[in-house]
């Protein structure tokens, strides 16, 4: 009963205190009393970016903890220790949802990372296909914007990046509960469904991969692969030819709004 009531205590003083505005994903564990170290960049982020001095609050996650309250310990003029003291939420599990697509360029390319993040993907998964034009893909320049995305959005995982992989061997990766969306235009003749009518009809999806095709479109060959594949919704968005990041967040916000953690 003592227990329960200073549970109860502490419960009320967390939630009275107001939400600290800065976030931080860090890899080590999170628990009560434990002393966090930030990388270098944080730290300058903290101390220096937004000013914080000793006692101020940081909320941290790490994708297997929740999320907790921690202060501000200076440990020099622009360096810091992250001192946890409560946890403030406990982990949930986000929707299992993957976006797969042939990368574009640079600057869209962290666009796409970004919006994919917001969106609530679990993987991001750049694919090579016939007429992708980009022959690498800066993994950690997609994994740092995939954590600076959960940080802001306040979600307590980040999306799992992957090593960018050949089409083929991508689908052939994915198991046959996992529904593929596959977005494309109708080539000539075609009459294909909107993502909304197709998705609706599909009943309940649990897990699925949405796959977004590179600015030259899915090569006939293609075409043929994705759509024997077991599980396959081909998909519209509509009239209109949209370059693949917004390809890429309109499919995210058909499926998020019909059958995602929109309608929950
Ligand atoms: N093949 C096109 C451009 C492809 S746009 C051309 O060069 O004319 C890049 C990707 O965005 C496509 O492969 C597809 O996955 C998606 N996309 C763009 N517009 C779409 C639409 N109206 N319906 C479905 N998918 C679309």
């Amino acid at each position: 009963m003592v227990i329960e009531m200073q549970a109860l205590a502490d419960y009320i003083h967390i939630m009275s205190k107001p939400t600290p505005k800065t976030r931080l994903f860090v890899d080590s564990d999170i628990g009560s009393g434990a002393i966090v170290s930030p990388t270098n960049d944080q730290q300058h982020y903290l101390t220096t970016v937004m000013r914080l001095g000793d006692g101020d609050a940081v909320a941290l996650f790490n994708g297997r903890d929740g999320e907790w309250l921690s202060q501000v310990t200076m440990t020099g003029r622009r360096s810091c220790d992250l001192v946890v003291s409560a946890q403030t939420r406990v982990q949930t599990v986000g929707p299992d949802l993957w976006l797969l697509f042939a990368p574009v360029k640079k600057a869209r390319l962290d666009f796409i990372a970004q919006k994919a993040s917001e969106m609530g993907c679990s993987r991001i998964w750049p694919v090579r296909t016939d007429y992708t034009q980009v022959s690498r893909v800066n993994d950690d320049r997609m994994l740092a914007n995939a954590v600076e995305a959960a940080e802001q959005t306040e979600r307590l995982d980040v999306a799992e990046v992957m090593d960018y992989t050949l089409l083929p061997a991508a689908i052939s990766a994915l198991d046959d509960s996992r529904t593929l969306v596959f977005c494309d235009e109708a080539v000539a003749g075609e009459r294909l469904h909107n993502a909304v009518d197709v998705l609706a009809a599909a009943g309940p999806i649990s897990r699925a991969a949405i796959l977004i095709g590179p600015e030259g479109g899915f090569s006939a060959d293609e075409r043929l692969l994705l759509q024997k594949h077991e599980n396959c919704l081909k998909v519209s968005l509509g009239p209109r030819i949209l370059r693949a990041d917004t390809a890429a967040i309109a499919a995210l916000t058909c499926f998020q709004s019909v059958c995602g953690d929109w309608t929950a």
